[in-house]
């Protein structure tokens, strides 16, 4: 059987580029090359800037009902689809099929339902001014870019095209490189479902074609989600065209377990916000500080739930529950750090080390691993990792954990444990994050806006504000006396 070629998705269909230049993709549980794409060079990206106007032309001039209706259409072609998307994710991610088939579609479907259903209730609002007044449309911005990481690579593009299309905008989406099918399935159920050819192209490859996306002039926005220091090299060209920016960054987020806290639930939230999709979520709780009183309790089940509960193994499989990390380079740097984490004097409770399983052996596996009897300013505990490793830390004194736990650059997620409602709230609006959970980690409900403080971030995605990050706002004011001029 001859491998796939996936050509860039323009103007409504596929496009072969005129380099001929492709790319590789690997399943990470079996290190084979199962795809490859073209990369979009400049004959690609020429197109993708041609056919978005078009796009605009025909889905801005639509009524927002119109828009709504067809993106609903998308949103049940999704759901219809659910399994075989879940497949390519899992076969293009790692992940276990066991979260891909009830998260990655489903709350990307989520999001495009939601900005759907907003689109016809945004308003403009009018205000007397005299006896003349003033009156305000919200206008999409034109073009908008959306440049996409790996982990959860369907979910990501239905989180930026989401709000972008529902505001009437036209987008072009370059997801990233080590996944990048789930997206041309989201570009041909939109034009299943009946939005015009030229509203969402993908194209693809590697940095020099996101890179590209930032600095073409006829782009208005770039929604980017990443790394840090990619996220800076976007800003950075993105200033050029002075385009607006989001910024969906990392984070090396705390988890406060107070010791009142139920410790079970507790222990459930730091295995949630470590080893769902084996480490690689940008909110995780990487730095996880237990009160002294309740450490050895916490540590103890911590340590055999993870040994007893995790299983690793082939993806597909219905009860593997812990999945291949993206890439053989990517196991390495996990590995790394693990190296330094013992090298700078942390102690291994389970784990550190890569795994073969019998029926994924050639998957980039890393163990889920915990260090406990780490310090604040270890490389583990400071540095994202993006892999299944997890730092314990104590503490016994509310406002230094406090400081400790905001002694970062970072700041996208935190959580806090306590049967105590008062110190729950009191504590959690003194942590410098976006993103806060109480007695809980990790759910992102459509409804709910999610974005960095600090360097984890630009704006935010999901909840209603979203929808004015892909607006700009029209005054327009209406004379109804006669003008009084000097001249
Ligand atoms: P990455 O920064 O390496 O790549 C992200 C995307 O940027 C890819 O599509 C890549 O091709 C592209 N890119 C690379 N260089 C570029 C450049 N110079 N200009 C424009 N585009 C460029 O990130 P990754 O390894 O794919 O993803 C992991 C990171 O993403 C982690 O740091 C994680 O925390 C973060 N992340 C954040 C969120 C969030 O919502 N805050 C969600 C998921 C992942």
């Amino acid at each position: 059987m001859t491998t796939p070629v996936y050509q860039n998705f323009i103007n409504g269909h596929f496009l072969k580029n005129q380099s001929g230049e492709t790319f590789a993709v690997k399943n990470p549980a079996t290190d084979d090359v199962i795809y490859y794409v073209e990369v979009a060079d400049a004959f690609i990206q020429n197109a993708a800037i041609q056919s978005a106007k078009q796009g605009f032309a025909a889905w801005s001039t639509m009524s927002p009902i119109e828009r709504s209706r067809i993106l609903l259409k998308a949103v049940a072609l999704l759901r219809e689809r659910n399994d075989l998307l879940a497949k390519i994710e899992v076969l293009d991610t790692g992940k276990p099929w066991q979260e891909a088939e009830c998260v990655d579609v489903q709350t990307g479907a989520d999001v495009i339902e939601y900005f759907a259903g907003l689109a016809p209730a945004q308003v403009g609002q009018q205000q007397m001014v005299g006896e003349d007044f003033y009156y305000t449309r919200k206008e999409p911005l034109g073009i908008c870019a959306g440049i996409g990481a790996w982990n959860y690579p369907l979910q990501i593009a239905c989180w930026k095209s989401g709000p972008a299309l529902a505001a009437g905008n036209a987008f072009i989406f370059k997801p990233s490189e080590e996944t990048p099918l789930g997206a041309i399935k989201l570009a041909e159920i939109f034009i299943e479902a009946g939005v015009p050819a030229g509203v969402f192209n993908v194209v693809q490859g590697a940095a020099e074609v996101g890179q590209w996306l930032t600095q073409s002039a006829d782009i208005e926005k770039v929604s980017f989600t990443g790394e840090v220091g990619t996220g800076k090299k976007v800003v950075a060209s993105a200033a050029g065209s002075l385009k607006d920016v989001t910024m969906e960054l990392g984070g090396k987020s705390p988890l406060l377990v107070f010791d009142d806290a139920d410790i079970s639930q507790a222990v459930s939230a730091a295995m949630l916000g470590n080893f769902y999709t084996q480490g690689e979520i940008c909110t995780n709780c990487t730095r996880i500080y237990v009160h002294k009183n309740v450490y050895q309790q916490f540590i103890d089940e911590l340590k055999t739930r993870t040994e007893e509960n995790i299983i690793a193994g082939d993806p597909l499989d219905p009860n593997v529950n812990f999945g291949a990390l993206i890439s053989k380079k990517h196991q390495q740097l996990v590995m790394s750090y693990i190296d330094k984490g013992i090298s700078e004097g942390a102690a291994l409770l389970t784990g550190g080390k890569t795994l073969s399983p019998a029926s994924a052996p050639n998957g980039y596996f890393v163990a889920p691993t915990v260090f406990i009897d780490c310090t604040d300013d270890m490389t583990i505990v400071k540095e994202e990792i993006f892999g299944p490793v997890m730092s314990v830390l104590t503490f016994d004194d509310e406002d230094d954990v406090i400081h400790r736990a905001n002694d970062t650059h970072l700041g996208l997620a935190a959580g806090v444990f306590t049967k105590d409602i008062k110190r729950a709230h009191r504590v959690i609006h003194q942590l410098q994050a976006g993103i806060c959970w109480i007695n809980s980690y990790g759910n992102s409900p459509a409804e709910m806006p999610v974005g960095g403080y600090k360097q984890s971030g630009i704006g935010r995605e999901n909840g209603i504000e979203t929808l004015d990050h892909y607006t700009q706002t029209k005054s327009i004011y209406v004379g109804m006396t006669n003008i009084e001029s000097p001249f």
